[in-house]
C-alpha cells in the first residue's frame, strides 16, 4: 500500500531530450505493434517503447491458446489489414496452422500459433517498417503544454537502463494495456470497473502429455466436456478441450487441489505432446504493485497444484511436467480510458454501425468469472459490430490516442473488444490516424473520418461485412 501521510519531494533534474518523433507508441503488444507499423509505413518517424525486454506483449508473453475473433457468427472474415499480413508470415514460416474451427463451440474460429515464433515475426515486421524500437524503457511521466484549447503532451519522459530521457512527439498512442500514458496525462477513466474487473491468470505449458490416452478419455466421457465440443478427424494441429470437471472435482475431494473450478481450458499440440493450460485465477487490482507481487505468489502455488493434478488425475498426464510458464501475470482488465465515444454492450450486441468506423469486432462478450467455479461466460453475438474512431480519441487531450484493451469501452463491451484481433484493429487504426494528423498538421481529433477510412481500406482493413 502507498503511505500518503508521508510524502517525499522528488528532486528536480534536467534530462536530455533524445528525439523528436512524429508518432510515439507506448506498448509493444498487439495494438502497439500494429500502430507503430501503420504509422511508419505511412512515412512518419515512429518510435515504439516497451517496459519489458521483448516485443509481442500479452499475446506472446502469455502464450495464449489462440488469437480469436477473426470471424463473425456467420463465418465471415472480419479482420485483416496488418494482422492479415502477419498471419501470412506465420503461415509461410509454419508458425501457425491458420484459422481453425473452434472445437469448443465457444466462438467460430481460433488462430493457434507458436508464441515464440509470433514474437520473432512481429520484430521482423517492425524492423522492415523502419520503426525505432526501444525496449526496457518505461514511460514514467508526461509534460503537458496547456497553451492551446486542449492540453497536449509536449514530452514523454522515459526511463531506460541508461537513465532518464525525454522524447518530443507530435502524437502519442497509448497501447500500454493499462493506459499508463493517459493516466500520467490526467485523463479520465471509465468508472464501472472497480468491483467488476476480470480476473488475471498465469498460463503455462505442460510437456510429455500422452494424447492417445487423453483423447480416449475425451471420446469416452463427452459429459465431462463443454456441450458442443468436438474434435475433427483427421486431427487438427491444435486441439481445444474445455472440461475435465469430474477430474477436478475428484482432486478437490482428495485434498490435492485447492482451486475451486469446474472446468479447465486446454490447447494441445498433440504431435508435440504439449498443451497450454488455462485454469489459474487471481482477483485484484493489477495496477497495485503490492497486489501484483502477492498475486504472483498465489498463482505460482495454483500452477504447481494444477501440474500435479495433471500427473495424478488426467489420463495421459502421468509423465507430464511444466515446460514453460508465462513470463508475467496475464491481466485481462485494468484501466479503460474515457474517450470521445464509449463503446457499450448495446453497441456490441446490436452490431452497431458508425460513420467513423475503423474496423470490426465480433467475438462474444467474454467475461471470466472472478469468483465462481466456471471458467468464463460468453454471450454470443449475432453479427459483427463496427468500432468508431472516437473510441480511440482520449477525452480532454489534444494529441493522445489509445489502442488495445485500454480503449474507451464499458466493462461488458471490453469483454469482446479486448480480444487480440480487435487490439490489432484498433492499433492499426490509431497508427494510421496519427500519421494522417501529422501529414495534415491537425490534431488527431480533427482528421476527416472519410480520409482515415480510405487509408485503412488501402491497408486492406475490413470496415464492413
Ligand atoms: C490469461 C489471458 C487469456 C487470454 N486469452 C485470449 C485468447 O485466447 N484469445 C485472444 O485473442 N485474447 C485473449 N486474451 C486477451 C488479450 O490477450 C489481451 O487483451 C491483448 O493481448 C491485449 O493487447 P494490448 O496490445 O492491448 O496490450 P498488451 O499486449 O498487454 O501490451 C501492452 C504492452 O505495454 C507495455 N507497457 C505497459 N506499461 C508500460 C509503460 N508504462 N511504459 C512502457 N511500456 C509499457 C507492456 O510491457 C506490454 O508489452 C487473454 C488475456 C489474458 C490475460
Amino acid at each position: 500500500m502507498v503511505n500518503e501521510s508521508e510524502m517525499l519531494e522528488e528532486q528536480r533534474r534536467a534530462i536530455p531530450v533524445q528525439a523528436d518523433v512524429d508518432v510515439l507508441v507506448v506498448g509493444a503488444g498487439s495494438a502497439g505493434i500494429a500502430a507503430a507499423v501503420a504509422a511508419a509505413e505511412a512515412g512518419r518517424s515512429t518510435m515504439l517503447v516497451d517496459a519489458s525486454g521483448m516485443v509481442g506483449g500479452t499475446l506472446v508473453a502469455q502464450f495464449l491458446e489462440g488469437s480469436a475473433g477473426y470471424h463473425d457468427a456467420a463465418g465471415n472474415l472480419i479482420v485483416r489489414g496488418f494482422v492479415g499480413r502477419l498471419i501470412e508470415m506465420l503461415l509461410d514460416y509454419g508458425s501457425s496452422p491458420g484459422h481453425t474451427v473452434d472445437q469448443t463451440g465457444y466462438s467460430v474460429t481460433r488462430l493457434p500459433y507458436n508464441h515464440a515464433e509470433l514474437g520473432l515475426c512481429e520484430a521482423v515486421f517492425l524492423g522492415e517498417a523502419g520503426v525505432r524500437v526501444q525496449l526496457n524503457t518505461m514511460v514514467v511521466d508526461v509534460v503537458l503544454d496547456r497553451s492551446g484549447p486542449l492540453p497536449v503532451i509536449s514530452h514523454v519522459v522515459l526511463e531506460g537502463k541508461g537513465g532518464r530521457h525525454a522524447v518530443r512527439p507530435a502524437v502519442v498512442i497509448d497501447a500500454s494495456g493499462d493506459a499508463d500514458v493517459a493516466f500520467k496525462a490526467g485523463a479520465a477513466f471509465q468508472t464501472d470497473w472497480a468491483d467488476a474487473r476480470q480476473p488475471s491468470s498465469l498460463l503455462f505449458k505442460v510437456g510429455s502429455l500422452d494424447f492417445d490416452e487423453l483423447l480416449r478419455y475425451f471420446r469416452s466421457h463427452p459429459e465431462d466436456f463443454r456441450e458442443g465440443s468436438s474434435i475433427s478427424e483427421p486431427l487438427d494441429d491444435v486441439l481445444h478441450l474445455w472440461g475435465f470437471g469430474a477430474l477436478l472435482a475428484q482432486a478437490r475431494a482428495d485434498g490435492r487441489l485447492a482451486l475451486n473450478r469446474d472446468e479447465l481450458q486446454l490447447a494441445g499440440w498433440h504431435r508435440r505432446g504439449e498443451a497450454i493450460v488455462n485454469l489459474s485465477r487471481v482477483q485484484g487490482d493489477a495496477l497495485d504493485s503490492g497486489w501484483s507481487g502477492r498475486a504472483a505468489i498465489e498463482v505460482s502455488l495454483q500452477v504447481l497444484e494444477i501440474a500435479r493434478f495433471f500427473r495424478e488425475y488426467v489420463p495421459g498426464g502421468a509423465n507430464s511436467y511444466v515446460q514453460q510458464v508465462a513470463s508475467r501475470l496475464g491481466v485481462r482488465e485494468s484501466r479503460r480510458v474515457l474517450g470521445d465515444y464509449t463503446m457499450s454492450a448495446d453497441d456490441v450486441r446490436a452490431g452497431a454501425r458508425f460513420d467513423d468506423a475503423v474496423g470490426l469486432g465480433g467475438f462474444p462478450i467474454d467475461i471470466h468469472d472472478p469468483s465462481g467455479t466456471s471458467l468464463s461466460f460468453a454471450e454470443p453475438l449475432v453479427s459483427a459490430y463496427q468500432i468508431p474512431y472516437r473510441s480511440l480519441v482520449v477525452g480532454g487531450l489534444g494529441n493522445l490516442l489509445v489502442a488495445g484493451r485500454c480503449m474507451s469501452a464499458t466493462h461488458e463491451a471490453a469483454g469482446s473488444l479486448r480480444l487480440t484481433p480487435q487490439c490489432f484493429v484498433t492499433g492499426e487504426a490509431a497508427g494510421t490516424a496519427a500519421a494522417l494528423s501529422v501529414i495534415e498538421g491537425t490534431s488527431p481529433r480533427d482528421i476527416d473520418p472519410a480520409d482515415l477510412a480510405e487509408r485503412l481500406r488501402a491497408r486492406n482493413v475490413i470496415l464492413h461485412v
